[in-house]
């Protein structure tokens, strides 16, 4: 699948997850929450000003608590990007065929 394929995948799933949950499948649900669970902790994981913005106009806090299961988490996640490839959080964890560019996932 395209990077391009897995970018729109993921915000729409992740869009859905927030807004319309009974759209996404379980299984992108725990595929989510187990690649964030890992990301959160990682040392790649890099602020970005860009995601921040977006997070300003779309939902997310509650979302990434969820993923994450402790608000903690939620907190060191949100706003961030993965530093290896660049891909916005939590878009990236919600394309099932995304890869973790350090194969953690
Ligand atoms: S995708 Fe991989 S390299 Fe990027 S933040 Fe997550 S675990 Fe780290």
């Amino acid at each position: 699948m395209s990077k391009f394929k897995n970018i729109t995948e993921g915000w729409t799933n992740y869009l859905n997850f927030f807004y319309r949950k009974d759209h996404v499948t379980p299984e992108i649900k725990e595929l989510a929450k187990s690649r964030a669970n890992i990301c959160k902790d990682c040392p790649s994981l890099t602020a970005s000003k860009m995601w921040t913005l977006v997070e300003t106009v779309l939902p997310s806090g509650d979302v990434i608590e969820q993923l994450t299961d402790d608000k903690l988490a939620g907190e060191k996640i949100q706003g961030y990007k993965c530093g290896e490839c660049g891909c916005g959080f939590p878009a990236k964890v919600f394309a099932k065929n995304e890869k973790c560019p350090l194969n953690k996932w």
